[in-house]
């Protein structure tokens, strides 16, 4: 994200470390009936397994509802971005979504938050944008078609070392991206950093675009869109607030 100079002055609550990353395997296809006797010698395809992703829902985090001016468009690549600002305290990851969306419709004007989808650095995922309209940016770039994804955190280090990706948010960012990557066809091969569109921005920061470059988060989605079917399970009413709670308090 460009334009984030006035985020940084801000100050943001800090509080304690955070709960673990959800990221939970179900065997379901186990459960898929076997085919009748006489039915037919052809045996049924294995079941592939199903891997479900949390996302903390817009009402769990305490979003804003998304004003009039949202256009619609269809996913047809996948873009990583990072919000720019360090994120040290992990219980504070709630909050900072909520200043992004804050500083998105109510400084920038825009009618939602920009991303579709949020990871903060344990890989809880936040639900963004609804991913049928056309994300939102503040450089140059025109992000219609664009599949958005933001990892919370300082990846590029404007002052000082940028923060380091960690495991479980890679892992959270390349399911998200595996889901979108097979709910609407697209191919792995799309992704790209926010600074491959525009010379506005560093985003998503060195520490990240490497990741870009050296194509591991690329085959990480292959991976998962080759073995399971990815899905995305919105946590929302008291599950979704249960989990901001822990998330807030850990
Ligand atoms: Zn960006």
């Amino acid at each position: 994200m460009a334009g984030m100079t006035n985020m940084h002055r801000r100050t943001f609550m800090i509080a304690a470390a955070v709960g673990p990353l959800a990221l939970a395997a179900a065997g379901r296809g186990s459960s898929q009936a076997s085919p009748a006797p006489g039915s037919g010698d052809v045996p049924a395809a294995p079941p592939r397994p199903v891997l479900e992703v949390p996302v903390i829902g817009r009402a769990a985090w305490g979003a804003l509802a998304a004003r009039r001016g949202l256009r619609r468009h269809r996913p047809v690549r996948l873009t990583l971005h990072h919000s720019g600002v360090r994120l040290t305290e992990d219980a504070s990851a709630p909050g900072m979504v909520r200043q992004h969306q804050r500083w998105h419709m109510l400084e920038k004007g825009h009618p939602d938050i920009d991303y579709h989808f949020l990871v903060d650095r344990r890989g809880n995922v936040y639900e963004g944008r609804d991913p049928s309209f056309r994300g939102d940016t503040q450089t140059d770039y025109d992000p219609t078609g664009h599949l958005l994804v933001c990892c919370e955190g300082d990846y590029e280090g404007s002052a000082g070392a940028p923060q380091r990706p960690t495991p479980v948010m890679l892992r959270a960012v390349a399911a998200v991206f595996a889901a979108a990557s097979q709910r609407w066809d697209i191919d792995p091969a799309t992704l790209g950093g926010h600074r491959e569109y525009t010379s506005m921005t560093s985003c998503p920061g060195r520490s990240l675009q490497r990741l870009m470059r050296d194509g591991s988060v690329e085959s990480q989605i292959e991976r998962l869109v080759a073995q399971q079917d990815v899905h995305l399970m919105t946590l929302d009413g008291r599950a979704g607030r249960r989990t901001v709670r822990r998330i807030e308090r850990s």
